[in-house]
């Protein structure tokens, strides 16, 4: 049989998409390979038809127990054998399994990769036995410490290649930027791998950030015309998922919690209700998700920042599998970047905390982004994308701007007055007529002291944060973050050039006021 014919034979497909076919080959060919294809893109068909037409046992390292059934009845449905084995099995199950596969009667064992920890690797030894044709590692990005999901049980893999030696690895993940790719090749030591990396690119999604004001108000505003969709609105905190599904219940939406802090039968109780729709909102912690196979999410909401942008793409990819217009919102406020910089700054490992204070600076920056989002996004991915998307909030001009020249031009020349020698803290205090005795004592006489008092310390640094973006003022690279001028403002400054800012006003509030009047 081809691939092809299996396609159609086995999945009821009538043709391979992207990059399915040349991973699939690769793997016949018994190499190594990592796929990287964005969720729902369709991974599992990469080691599932290898698993039909080689002829021995394909193991599959996946981390999620719920998942496992899933695909395991769906495979067993199209008339392919398959079973797994994990801690929610009894004795005699697990016997069962044992014997079929000494009896070489399945074609894939699924296994979570904590199995692989026993004390005594009976497990291990077992496999060892067998037939084995095919090793596949989903969410291969667990492994490394630099991805967003590390699972330290997954360390245990590195030593397949040699206990395994000959047996093709494929590597799967829908989210690792180029520091965990590196890292998911060197720990599972694959040799001479073929990576895939298919197009991240997720058309069907817009993605819009807001600054978070009244965060329910905002959410009910966004919620208003969606009442019959299915979504998912992520939190930072356990405690916040319940109350503000108490909320939503209470203004007549069917919601529910979920968090890696309630029993497994409230998850897997409420978890079933999203996926029969029976649920409506699904308010839960990024504990949420991975794994989850619901198809017509119309909607993701994030009330919290994430704390890094793979995170962020990866739980927004939830939405819209099915290929229909779907939503991202991200609620956005410079307090909750503070927040997640805290407590990246209390990892005991100071490579680390550096690693996730500067992924967290990525995701700031996109939620302050001047920019097309999707291109942002793609680049951060490093995939190519030179024209703007047309569907986030910046290309559909979706921002309330309004004319900033005067404001620049208070920042611009204090920025002048004071020398370029201080950072945006000093000069908002300088530009408010701080009190503060340094610039009461020395700057209080230079022009422009005092000028931009009227507006408030947060939106002076979110104007200066945009004035950064657009190119009017830079940092010193000298490690003091001065600011500086560059060689466009002096045409804000002399006033040949106007500035357009972003209003701290909320796309929710434009909306009332234009319900107003
Ligand atoms: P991923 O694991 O990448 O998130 P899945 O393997 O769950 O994605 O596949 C997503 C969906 O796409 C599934 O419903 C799957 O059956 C379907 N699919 C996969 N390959 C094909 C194909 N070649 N043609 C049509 N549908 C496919
Ligand atoms: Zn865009």
């Amino acid at each position: 049989m081809t691939p092809l014919q299996a396609l159609q034979k086995y999945f009821g497909y009538s043709n391979f998409r992207h990059t399915q076919e040349a991973i699939i080959q690769r793997v016949l060919d018994k190499k190594d390979v990592m796929v990287l294809m964005p969720t729902g893109g369709g991974k599992s068909l990469c080691y599932q038809l290898p698993a039909v037409l080689l002829n021995g046992l394909t193991v599959v390292i996946s981390p999620l127990i719920a998942l496992m059934k899933d695909q395991v009845d769906s495979l067993n449905l199209s008339g392919i054998p398959a079973a797994f084995l994990n801690s929610s099995q009894n004795p005699e199950e697990q016997k069962d399994i044992a014997l079929q596969l000494q009896n070489n009667q399945l074609r894939l064992l699924y296994i979570a990769p904590e199995r692989l920890l026993g004390k005594d690797d009976r497990l291990m030894t077992f496999l060892r036995t067998l037939n084995i044709v095919q090793i596949a590692i989903d969410e291969a990005h667990c492994i490394s410490q630099w991805g967003h999901d590390f699972r330290p049980e997954y360390l245990m893999l590195a030593g397949l290649k040699t206990q395994f030696p000959g047996v093709p690895v494929i590597a799967l993940t829908a989210t690792a930027d180029k520091l965990t790719q590196k890292d998911i090749l060197e720990k599972l030591n694959l040799q001479e791998p073929a990576v895939f990396i298919s197009s991240f690119n997720r058309e069907n999604i817009t993605y819009r950030v807001h600054p978070k004001k009244k965060s329910f108000e905002q959410l009910l505003h966004f919620l208003k015309d969606r009442k019959d969709d299915s979504g998912i609105i992520y939190c930072l905190s356990r405690k916040s998922t319940e109350a503000l599904a108490d909320d939503l219940k209470d203004a007549g939406y069917a919601a529910e919690a979920y968090h890696a802090g309630l029993s497994n039968e409230v998850k897997a109780r409420n978890q079933e209700a999203f996926l029969k729709d029976d649920v409506k909102i699904m308010v839960a912690t990024i504990a949420f998700g991975m794994g989850i196979n619901k198809s017509n999410v119309r909607y993701v909401v994030h009330v919290d920042l994430p704390k890094n942008i793979e995170g962020y793409y990866q739980e927004t990819g939830r939405a819209g599998r099915d290929g229909l217009a779907s939503d991202a919102l991200l609620l956005y406020s410079p307090g909750d970047a503070m927040k997640l910089k805290g407590f990246a700054m209390v990892e005991n490992n100071a490579e680390q905390s550096a690693i996730m204070l500067k992924k967290l600076d990525d995701m700031v920056d996109y939620c302050q982004l001047h920019a097309c989002r999707r291109q942002y996004l793609m680049h951060y991915f490093d995939e190519p994308f030179p024209d703007n998307c047309g569907s986030c909030d910046y290309c559909l001009s979706e921002f309330v701007k309004f004319d900033g020249t005067l404001i620049a031009q208070k920042a611009l020349s204090a920025v002048s007055r004071l020398r370029e020698r201080f950072g945006s803290a000093y000069v908002i205090d300088f530009l408010r007529g701080s009190k503060r005795e340094k610039i009461w004592g020395e700057h209080k006489l230079l022009k422009t002291y005092g000028a931009g008092a009227e507006v408030s310390r947060a939106d002076w640094m979110r104007y200066i944060r945009e004035l950064m973006a657009l190119g009017y003022l830079k940092l010193s690279d000298d490690g003091y973050s001065a600011l500086k001028l560059t060689s466009k403002s002096e045409a804000v400054l002399k006033g040949l050039e106007k500035v357009e800012l972003i209003a701290s006003q909320s796309v929710e509030e434009k909306d009332q006021q234009e319900l107003a009047f």
